[in-house]
């Protein structure tokens, strides 16, 4: 599904990410951790096609998609929550669903669809489908972005951070949404600090350090890992 190659992302001269290589394979949910600035959301948002890699390759199953425009990458299968967890405030939770599927909007049965079908599976957004995004609480924010990407059907889900600044309660919530949605079948990369969590739901992990994969393995493997707290903290 997802095959990133010796990927480059640099911010002028500074060298955010240097050979970073990782694999996702069809219906697997990959973690991706390490340390504040260890260049995950830089990772993350260079596969999603915001940041311009400065080199590297980046295929989706046969097709190339490194230099892909965002808008292509959607086109592609390939949806996106990024840690900013916008919602449009203004909006109701309905719309600010319907505005995920812009893609095919000529398709309105289809998106109906999709839509009832977002709200099955997440009813807390059900019960507050015509209230405004903006005066939702921060976990139900996040269920709306992550339901929002849902809507233009990708293959492949790049989540970065979902947990940030959420009670413990409402991040085993988010688990929970994120273990349905792998359960459907998607694929899903998910940058995370919360390691507990992100084991507890991912097949597989990467471990970042200073740009680059540290380690790599089984959620069971990198979990079990002594040296991972010395990973993290650069011993
Ligand atoms: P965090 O968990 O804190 O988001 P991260 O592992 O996702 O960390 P990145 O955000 O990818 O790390 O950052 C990697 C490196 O790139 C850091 O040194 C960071 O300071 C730098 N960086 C990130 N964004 C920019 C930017 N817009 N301009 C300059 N440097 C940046």
């Amino acid at each position: 599904m997802l095959e990133v190659r010796d990927l480059q992302v640099r911010y002028g001269a500074i060298r955010a990410v240097h050979g970073v290589s990782l694999e996702a394979a069809d219906g697997e949910l990959v973690a991706l951790l390490g340390a504040n600035g260890a260049g995950k959301s830089s990772t993350l948002m260079c596969i999603a096609g915001a940041l311009k890699a400065a080199g590297g390759s980046i295929r989706l199953g046969a097709e190339d998609v490194t230099g892909a425009s965002p808008e292509a990458k959607v086109r592609k299968g390939v949806a996106t929550v990024p840690e900013t967890r916008d919602v449009f405030p203004d909006l109701t939770v309905e719309e600010n669903l319907t505005l995920g599927a812009y893609i095919r909007r000529a398709d309105t049965n289809g998106v109906r669809e999709d839509r009832e079908k977002m709200l099955t599976l997440f009813p807390r957004l059900a019960e507050r489908s015509a209230q405004p995004a903006g005066t939702l609480s921060g976990g139900e924010q996040q269920m709306l972005v992550i339901a929002r990407a849902m809507m233009s059907r990708p293959k492949l889900l790049l989540l970065d951070e979902p947990s940030l600044g959420l009670a413990p309660v409402v991040v085993d919530q988010i688990f929970e949404m994120i273990a349905a949605l792998k359960q459907s079948g998607l694929t899903i990369l998910l940058v995370e600090q919360n390691v507990a969590k992100a084991l507890s739901v991912a097949d597989r992990a990467y471990v970042m350090r200073l740009g680059a994969i540290a380690a790599s393995g089984s959620a069971a493997e990198i979990g079990a890992a002594t040296d991972l707290s010395a990973l993290y903290l650069g011993g």
